[in-house]
């Protein structure tokens, strides 16, 4: 049965100008016709139904988050993103988190790597109808190498079977446990492809992880599988090795210099910055008890990631909106719009520019083909917005403005979830966070 979203101002996500909305038909899930523009206006067919009477609103595609992790369950640290929390808990608990992100206006999402099969579990469970949730595109845990992220434990401890990470000792380990992820379901496969930050390379940046022709092994073997692969590669050296390898989409790439930012935008493979993260802990780390030292440096990285992404930005790399949610600082259903507010305040872009950032583009990593846009075939994913986007791009971010979402032609129930209780069990098991040394413990009674 057709319905119709009626007035307002329409942005379809493919970077067109805003145009005045006369009507949009929903037809099923998917958008039939759409009449909007200065042109002549058809009128609707007689008897029709109005799902939804836009004036003064803005419509436009639901957010796609090119980077979100269900498995982690707003993880404080490392120790509750890879140890604590059983399998069958974390994918219960990513049910609930899917419906905070699809109420944050976010129809469709990446999962770039977590724990156990998690993201893939969410995603099947969303999909058969059992819970509500977005669209969601999954990896499994990420490809790694001894220097890689992921790898976070000393030798002596090892790989957890638990954490994100797996651990691939050379081409053959790599190429089974692409086939093996593949066997349980994953859409493309994750590359931990630069390291933990505490090894450095001598210009800044992780240490490339993996070699080009390791990083290469995987991706010939995923592709000759029908599947894709992106990767965790902040360092040039690292995203030079990506491109090399043949990747389709690259996380973070934030200290590149130029001439490897060249090459990028040459390459024609899309980037996905996740400034969120680093400016909510640079800007905000505080109020969530981060570290001083932790802000610094986020604060350092940050600056070199706006300097870095903007000069990538204007020669050429196309970039997508994503967030690293599912950390204590970007919870589920809070941030997904920031990237888009970053990507204007940071990097430069219009607000137009940057919607098609967090719809059209960010949507090649989940399904292109059928998101991302409002045009006809298309799956019906949109927002309908109270106010101007274009006038005030943070507008995104307050969930009183999402007048309506509509997944697949139907809309969204907004009630809010009852918070989430955390069990003792999810904690890590630090006891303080700073020393309570004889001259502090003065200190701090003098300030008293
Ligand atoms: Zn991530």
């Amino acid at each position: 049965m057709k319905s119709y979203v009626t007035n307002g101002m329409l942005i379809d996500g493919t970077g067109a100008p805003a145009r005045p909305l006369h009507w949009l038909e929903l037809d099923g899930e998917r958008i039939g016709e759409i009449c909007a523009g200065d042109g002549p206006v058809k009128p609707l067919p007689p008897g029709a139904r109005i799902a939804c009477d836009a004036s003064g609103r803005t419509v436009m595609p639901g957010l796609v988050d090119a980077h979100c992790h269900i498995s982690y369950g707003v993880a404080r640290g490392i120790e509750e993103q890879d140890l604590f929390g059983s399998a069958e808990y974390r994918a219960i608990r990513g049910v609930y988190h899917a419906r905070t992100v699809l109420q944050a206006g976010v129809t469709s999402f990446s999962d770039p790597g977590g724990s156990w099969y998690v993201g893939v579990a969410v995603r099947d469970a969303v999909k058969a109808g059992l819970f509500p949730g977005p669209r969601i595109s999954a990896a499994a845990r990420y490809l790694s190498t001894h220097v890689s992220l992921t790898d976070y434990f000393p030798s002596w401890v090892g790989t957890p079977r638990s954490g994100v990470g797996v651990l691939t000792e050379g081409a053959s380990q790599m190429a089974n446990e692409v086939r093996d992820q593949i066997k349980n379901g994953v859409d493309f496969i994750k590359i931990a492809a630069s390291g933990e930050s505490s090894i450095l390379t001598p210009g800044g940046g992780s240490v490339p992880a993996f070699g080009a022709a390791e990083m290469k092994v995987i991706v010939d073997e995923a592709h000759r599988l029908g599947k894709r692969v992106t990767a965790h590669a902040r360092s040039g050296q690292s995203v030079m090795d990506c491109i090399e390898a043949g990747i389709d989409w690259i996380m973070h790439a934030d200290f590149m210099d130029r001439q490897q930012a060249d090459r990028l935008a040459e390459s024609g493979i899309p980037c996905c910055p996740a400034l969120t993260f680093t400016a909510n802990i640079a800007d905000w780390g505080h109020i969530a008890g981060c570290s001083p030292s932790r802000i610094d440096r986020f604060k350092r990285d940050l600056d070199k990631a706006v300097t870095n992404l903007t000069y990538a930005h204007r020669n050429g790399v196309q970039m997508m909106c994503g967030t690293d949610s599912g950390f204590a600082v970007t919870p589920y259903g809070e941030w997904h719009a920031r990237e888009l507010e970053l990507f204007v305040t940071l990097l430069g872009m219009s607000p137009l520019e940057a919607i098609t950032c967090g719809t059209k583009n960010a949507s090649i990593t989940v399904d292109g083909a059928n998101t991302g846009t409002l045009e006809k075939g298309k799956f019906a994913d949109l927002l309908v917005v109270d106010g101007d986007p274009l006038a005030d791009i943070r507008i995104l971010q307050d969930k009183s403005r999402l007048a309506a979402i509509y997944l697949g032609g139907k809309p969204v129930d907004q009630t809010p979830q009852p918070p989430m209780q955390r069990w003792p069990w999810e904690r890590s098991l630090q006891i303080s966070e700073r020393e309570l040394s004889q001259p502090a413990v003065r200190a701090a009674m003098a300030n008293q």
